[in-house]
């Protein structure tokens, strides 16, 4: 699997401050801040810091410290978000997974029903 990240992409240049963010959370390895087109009244996005396109590169090549950073950020969101009643995390990969954005990222929503797992409808 060829794993070349786009240091142009959205995410990245958020990481470096070219783009604004709504902060929701943020450590050494882990930012996490509000989509700008929310799809529920919580729709947070936890990124890592590092250069890596998709979930399955992060699984592959993040460190311990990484790895653990940014489930110590899930965790802050979820708190902080407030999602006692339940959420889901998604994590769209590739062209079948219809990833947008070449910078892995978490998307985690919730504050409503919502609905059926997958619709394949489109
Ligand atoms: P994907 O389709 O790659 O899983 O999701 C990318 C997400 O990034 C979309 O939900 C989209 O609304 C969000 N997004 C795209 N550009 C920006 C931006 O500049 N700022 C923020 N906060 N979210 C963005």
């Amino acid at each position: 699997m060829d794993f070349t990240y786009d240091p142009q992409n959205i995410f990245a240049r958020i990481l470096r401050g070219e783009i604004p963010n709504k902060t929701v959370f943020e450590n050494d390895h882990a930012l996490a801040f509000h989509d700008i087109a929310p799809q529920a009244p919580i729709h947070v996005l936890v990124i890592p810091k590092g250069a890596y396109v998709s979930l399955d590169h992060f699984a592959r090549d993040a460190s311990a410290d990484e790895h653990f950073g940014f489930m110590q950020a899930v965790a802050e969101v979820c708190r902080i978000a407030g999602v006692d009643a339940g959420f889901r995390a998604i994590s769209n990969t590739r062209a079948h997974g219809r990833q947008d954005v070449p910078h892995y990222h978490l998307h985690i929503l919730g504050g409503r029903q919502l609905g059926l797992m997958l619709d394949d409808a489109g």
